[in-house]
């Protein structure tokens, strides 16, 4: 009887946790996967929601920004048009 019973169980234990292991690997791959791209500046990784997409050129180019390279362009066109002004 006992043996019986381990014949059952185990194909489906196994079974249990081979589904269990798959669902968890795609539940973590598809955040990371799927909206993840490279600022076109800094070449870092960042999710789709912290990044700017821009169509650049004739071509329709899509790039990607991310916030600090945005702030850094921000601050070098202020630092210049600043110099600008106070040259005039
Ligand atoms: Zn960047």
């Amino acid at each position: 009887m006992f043996f019986v019973f381990c014949i059952f169980i185990l194909p489906i234990t196994i079974l249990l946790i081979l589904l269990l292991s798959t669902r968890q690997k795609t539940d973590s791959e598809s955040p990371s996967t799927a909206p993840m791209e490279v600022c076109a500046l800094c070449q870092k990784e960042f999710p789709m929601n912290q990044l700017v997409e821009k169509e650049i050129g004739t071509y329709g180019r899509v790039y990607c920004f991310c916030g600090e390279c945005i702030e850094t362009l921000y601050n070098e066109f202020k630092g210049q048009t600043d110099i600008k002004q106070e040259n005039k």
